[in-house]
């Protein structure tokens, strides 16, 4: 038996691998697909020394390096589990995801190892190893000693590559099993829908503990033989810099308000690129409008999570139709039902989207429970994202069941209130939320971020008296500078519902 993710890298490979790029560093760094299996194999090694076992859980919070990418694939290449963490995490948020992951070696920053010591220390951690966004550090200095020869440990398609807790936009984290298939198949899929080839070049300035920069753009990238451009973070200098050399890239909807706003963005300026990817969170009309109109380029929207990779996409020949997610992916089975009632709906009706195939994963991590109520008995996994599918098949999300206002006992879907506020001029974008509220159960909420000549909060009412029906009117518009967001780009609809709770009280 082979490792099954691995196998597929290694039959990606280029016919010489020395002399093609995998990964280039803005320090001018290039590592070739020579070092993919060598540098895995030096990290594989170090893992095993520090005593990973095939089963075992790695657990990894470190800036974003190329190094981080070969670590991955040698936790992959040992047989054992890799667990990246967002950056972001405090040391008690770190505490928590270890004590629940229980991983035989924790990777750090050398920066923060001191202040995490006694969390590792709490959590019964053997080993701590660290890397720094140079790549440097303990554990580097383990993989140089060890050398890269590895015998790839034998791995099937349901043994578990990596646990990824969720963004936590909705409440606390949950880990989602990923199996090597759940990587394999999802990559394949995304390669041939996207028609990625060893001539791409990817723009990668996302964060790699997350599914989209990691599994979505590395294991693409990896399964097609092309070559990245790694950035550190989201810069919209840089990233305009590097485009004449790309092909692709991939981002979360604030790549592209940001990049909208350097003059320098036009035609001539991505002339080179073939593909704009967008994803993990809903990309506005209205921007897909304005970068098709400044770069004659239609961004390709898609919808996945964690728990199920990639799960729709819009075409790559044919119409990419702006404020939809497209059509399932080759071999994912996707319905609509009655949230309450678990029938299927028919066309244009709002319910629960529910998905099944090979990328959806093996539950949550020590939540049996959890996993058991999300997954209804054929098999669908809930996927919590109230959504349509239209006449010609695109799915459209409306948002999260869990943002679902219930107010005087009807339905208020929040996307159908911020398009209408969103349309307004002077208005830059909207969130609605439901707060408790007495007489109503909820009430429907606008919070609502202005830019130049904007309405006050009467002329809002004003605008939207008429447009919708009475009870989905807000009955407060709050003003704020910006919407909360996670490392995603995601609103963090939790926070706003927590920072107004009782304004009707
Ligand atoms: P948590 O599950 O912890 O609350 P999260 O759901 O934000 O966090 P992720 O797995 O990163 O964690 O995100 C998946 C969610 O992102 C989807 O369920 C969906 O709500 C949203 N999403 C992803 N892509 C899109 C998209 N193109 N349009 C709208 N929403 C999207
Ligand atoms: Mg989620």
């Amino acid at each position: 038996m082979t490792n099954h993710l691995f196998q597929l890298v290694r039959d990606s490979l280029p016919a010489d691998p020395s002399r093609k790029t995998f990964i280039e560093t803005p320090d001018g760094r290039r590592y070739s697909y020579a070092e993919s299996p060598d540098r895995s194999g030096a990290y594989a090694n170090a893992l095993v020394a520090a005593g990973v076992k095939p089963g075992d859980r790695v657990a990894v919070q470190v800036e974003k390096s190329a190094e981080v990418v070969f670590l991955y694939l040698g936790a992959v290449r040992a047989g054992a589990v890799f667990l990246p963490l967002n950056t972001a995490y405090t040391a008690a948020e770190v505490a928590y995801f270890l004590g629940d992951a229980e991983p035989k070696v924790f990777v750090c920053d050398p920066a923060r190892a001191e202040a995490l010591a006694n969390v590792a220390d709490m959590a019964g951690i053997g080993r701590v190893l660290t890397l720094d966004a140079a790549g440097r550090g303990s554990i580097t200095d383990a993989a140089d000693a060890q050398g890269g020869a590895f015998a790839d440990v034998a791995r099937g398609p349901d043994d578990l590559a990596a646990i990824l807790y969720t963004s936590g936009t909705t409440g606390r984290s949950k880990g989602a099993m990923l199996s090597h298939d759940n990587l394999a198949s999802n990559a394949r899929t995304l390669v041939d829908h996207w028609r990625f080839t060893d001539d791409d070049v990817l723009i990668h300035a996302l964060p790699v503990f997350h599914t989209h920069g990691l599994f979505v753009a590395i294991n693409t990238v990896l399964a097609s033989g092309g070559s990245m451009l790694f950035l550190p973070r989201l810069d919209a200098k840089a990233i305009l810099a590097l485009m004449p050399r790309a092909t692709a890239m991939m981002g979360v909807p604030t790549f592209y308000t940001r990049l909208l706003k350097e003059p320098g963005l036009d035609r001539q300026a991505t002339a080179s690129i073939r593909l704009f990817v967008s994803g993990s969170a809903p990309l506005l009309a209205e921007t897909h409008r304005a970068w098709q109109a400044r770069t004659g380029h239609a961004i390709l929207e898609r919808y996945g999570m964690t728990e199920t990779n990639m799960i729709t996409s819009n075409p790559y020949e044919g119409e990419r139709v702006a404020g939809t997610v497209g059509t399932p992916l080759p071999g994912v089975s996707l319905r609509v039902v009655d949230p309450e009632t678990g029938d299927g709906l028919g066309t244009d009706a709002v319910g629960m989207i529910e998905v099944k195939g090979p990328n959806v994963f093996k539950g949550y991590w020590r939540m049996p429970e959890k996993t058991a109520a999300e997954f209804r008995p054929d098999g669908f996994f809930v996927t919590g994202d109230l959504g349509k599918v239209d006449a010609r098949g695109y799915v459209h999300i409306v948002g999260r069941g869990k943002d679902l206002i219930i107010t005087g006992g009807f339905n208020v879907y929040p996307k159908e209130v911020e398009t209408e506020i969103d349309a307004m001029p002077g208005i830059v974008e909207s969130a609605v939320i439901g707060l408790a509220h007495s007489d109503f159960g909820e009430g429907v909420t606008a919070v609502v971020v202005a830019g130049a000549d904007a309405p006050d909060e009467a002329a809002v009412l004003a605008h939207l008296d008429g447009r919708l029906a009475r009870f989905k009117c807000p009955k407060r518009v709050l003003f704020v500078d910006e919407l909360p967001r996670n490392a995603m780009g995601k609103v963090q609809k939790n926070r706003l519902r927590e920072d107004h709770a009782g304004l009707y009280a």
